[in-house]
């Protein structure tokens, strides 16, 4: 099949239109773009994180916000939090850094242990009344604020997509957490003080449109899967999803776009809640001492 704009060999069809590499890239970025404006993501002068695991989406993410720096006016700092998961973390620690040299890209690296004294996987060994999952949010979420306080960050980027945001939104249905959906959207950083803004400049982007442009780019990473994530619904709703999208093209978009007007009125019907801070750390919470200080005090 040949590209719809040009004489070249087409790779991706959009749903509107077949493009070849150049012109893939051409609509991804404008994509992002649109997105960055539409929603006002990013203001001249911003100091931007990125949360970059390794992955396809959160390299491509850190990718897209250097080759675009100068032109936003903005400097990019990719945070890098190391949970200690032997076999998978490691192989994209390795894999981030040699690209974050060969690009000059600017990367923080913030590890469990050093903040929690031992690795994720010591956590899930000792601690059997929570899930993986919940223990290495709480810590991530505690580390992202850390990283924000050290580095002086006034917003944080993450590279969550379409398919992760039509997860996120119908994991908050199931659970019937209306609350929750004012912290979804392409910006969040309304609902509690003391956090910076989060910006989700891959908001309308499919996951499969970020491995064709990190394949583009040689930024794909090696294959390495986090082994805690079986059982978890997020797993499960992510494999259902896939069926419905190949059976029903759009799926994921359509769903969005309606998904947004609740996203919306959630963040005028729940507005900004005032909190304390952390007796241990000073951690925005609004308990005595914060989830995270909770669970490394557990441990020791
Ligand atoms: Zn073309
Ligand atoms: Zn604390």
């Amino acid at each position: 099949m040949k590209c719809s704009m040009c004489e070249r060999k087409a790779i991706y069809f959009n749903g509107k239109a077949y493009l070849c590499k150049e012109h893939f890239i051409e609509y991804f970025e404008s994509k992002v773009l649109d997105t960055i404006k539409k929603y006002e993501l990013i203001k001249e002068g911003d100091r931007i994180g990125v949360g970059v695991s390794g992955g396809k989406d959160s390299t491509s993410l850190l990718y897209f916000l250097n080759k675009y720096k100068d032109y936003l006016g903005i400097e990019v700092i990719g945070i890098h939090i190391d949970e200690g998961i032997e076999g998978y973390r490691n192989i994209l620690t390795e894999f981030l850094l040699d690209l974050a040299k060969k690009f000059d890209w600017k990367i923080k690296i913030y590890r469990f242990k050093d903040y929690f004294d031992y690795n994720l996987d010591d956590y899930v060994k000792r601690i059997k009344k929570l899930k993986p999952c919940t223990i290495c949010g709480v810590f991530r979420r505690w580390l992202m604020w850390k990283a924000s306080m050290d580095l002086e960050l006034n917003k944080f980027a993450t590279a969550h997509n379409l398919n992760d945001e039509v997860q996120t939104i119908l994991m908050n249905m199931i659970e019937n957490n209306r609350k929750d959906f004012a912290k979804e959207g392409p910006k969040v950083g309304i609902i509690e003080e003391g956090f910076i803004t989060r910006i989700k400049p891959f908001y309308f982007i499919k996951e499969k449109e970020t491995l064709i442009y990190s394949i583009i780019n040689g930024i794909n990473p090696p294959w390495a899967e986090c082994k805690y994530i079986f059982g978890e619904i997020r797993d499960d709703l992510r494999r259902w999803l896939y069926k419905i999208e190949s059976e029903y093209p759009g799926f994921h978009e359509n769903f969005i776009k309606e998904s947004l007007d609740i996203v919306f009125k959630a963040k005028k019907d729940f507005p900004k809640v005032k909190i304390n801070k952390c007796k241990l750390c000073g951690y925005p919470t609004s308990r005595e001492i914060c989830r995270a200080c909770e669970i490394k005090n557990y441990l020791n």
